[in-house]
């Protein structure tokens, strides 16, 4: 044989396809006959099939049956053998398009279980040794297809689950703990696509008004259930706006990035946000009191062409700062310079 796995490989692949085309049913002897004339092995065939689809415009199985019993006959059993040593091949070489192979083998083994049946029926009534010897080789062809089939499938769901476990370790790479919510190297990751792909990218920073007396007068626990408050708030606000994303930058502070919007509607946003984190209303479970209301200041810049990002997050948080020198509990926006 010789051949090398990818040229095998890319002839089981030309050869089923060929044989649907020219309505001929995929049988280990027909399949023998196209799996030649891919290859090209037998010049004198390959003429003649060339010839008949030129002329007629398919090489039907009538005609296939007249080509085996002139060029194959002789050899079928042999050539049926290399078959299977061609598919053993193919399968263990198959490594990402198992999938591809699966249905592959499942096609193959559906169109070969019945014409194996009608086989073994002439089989029994011919009785001759050659013809349930060809029978017998055709069902262990296709119990081996069946095989290779469970082994993909197996292989494919071991796949599944690695991909997923890979998602999940990701996915747990890029949440706070705290808030579960996206953490800052989500930030930093997402600022670079965000801004690599659109100029109107608006970046908000919030951060909580007098925070350090929450923890103070109500203790860390408490602190903590503000936070992550806030945080789910901001995310719920993220859902109503398409593309938008909130992740926690640190301590009491949060970022929003936002794609495809420009300064204005940012800051609208911004003071949308900030009305409804003024809203939320949350009660200290050991006392049963209610906690004081919770307000934010709001900084807002918009990306500008060619800017470093660092640049960027500074403009944010001088506009933050001023929101604070402000008197808390509003929003500013950087100005087009
Ligand atoms: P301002 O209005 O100027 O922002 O005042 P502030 O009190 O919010 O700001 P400051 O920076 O003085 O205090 C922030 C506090 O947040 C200090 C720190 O102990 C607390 N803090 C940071 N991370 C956490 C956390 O994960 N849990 C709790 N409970 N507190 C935190
Ligand atoms: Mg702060
Ligand atoms: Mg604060």
């Amino acid at each position: 044989m010789g051949r090398s796995t990818s040229k095998v490989n890319q002839y089981f692949r030309q050869t089923i396809p060929m044989m649907v085309k020219n309505n001929v049913p995929v049988t280990p002897p027909y399949y023998t006959l196209w799996f030649t004339y891919t290859t090209g092995e037998l010049p004198a065939l390959s003429q003649r099939m060339d010839d008949i689809i030129a002329q007629q415009g398919q090489c039907d199985r009538y005609t296939c049956d007249q080509l085996l019993d002139e060029y194959l006959l002789n050899s079928a059993e042999d050539r049926l053998v290399e078959m299977q040593s061609n598919i053993n091949q193919v399968v263990k070489s198959i490594g990402s398009s198992t999938e591809n192979a699966m249905s592959h083998a499942h096609d193959l083994n559906q169109s070969l279980s019945a014409d194996i049946q009608l086989m073994a029926d002439e089989a029994l009534q011919n009785d001759t040794p050659s013809a349930h010897k060809m029978v017998s080789m055709a069902r262990d062809f296709m119990s081996k297809t069946e095989a290779y089939r469970c082994q993909l499938e197996k292989q494919n769901s071991e796949i599944d689950a690695l991909k997923q476990k890979i998602a999940e370790t990701e996915k747990l790479m890029y949440l706070d703990g705290l808030t579960e919510i996206n953490n800052r190297k989500k930030f930093n990751e997402d600022l670079s696509l965000f801004t690599a792909s659109t100029e109107d990218t608006c970046l908000l920073l919030v951060d909580i008004d007098h925070f350090k007396p929450f923890n103070d007068e109500y203790g860390h626990l408490v602190g903590d259930k503000v936070i992550q408050t806030v945080a789910k708030t901001l995310e719920q606000s993220c859902n109503i706006k398409n593309g938008v994303q909130a992740y926690r930058f640190g301590g009491e502070e949060f970022a929003l990035l936002m794609p495809n919007a420009n300064i204005t509607i940012a800051t609208q946003f911004a003071n949308d946000i900030r009305e409804r984190i003024s809203r939320i209303s949350l009660t200290n479970k050991k006392t049963g009191q209610s906690i004081r209301s919770i307000t934010t200041s709001l900084g807002v810049a918009q990306f500008k062409s060619g800017e470093a990002l660092d640049a960027l997050i500074e403009r944010a948080d001088q506009c933050l700062y001023e929101a604070k020198n402000a008197g808390r509990n509003c929003v500013r926006p950087a100005l087009a310079s």
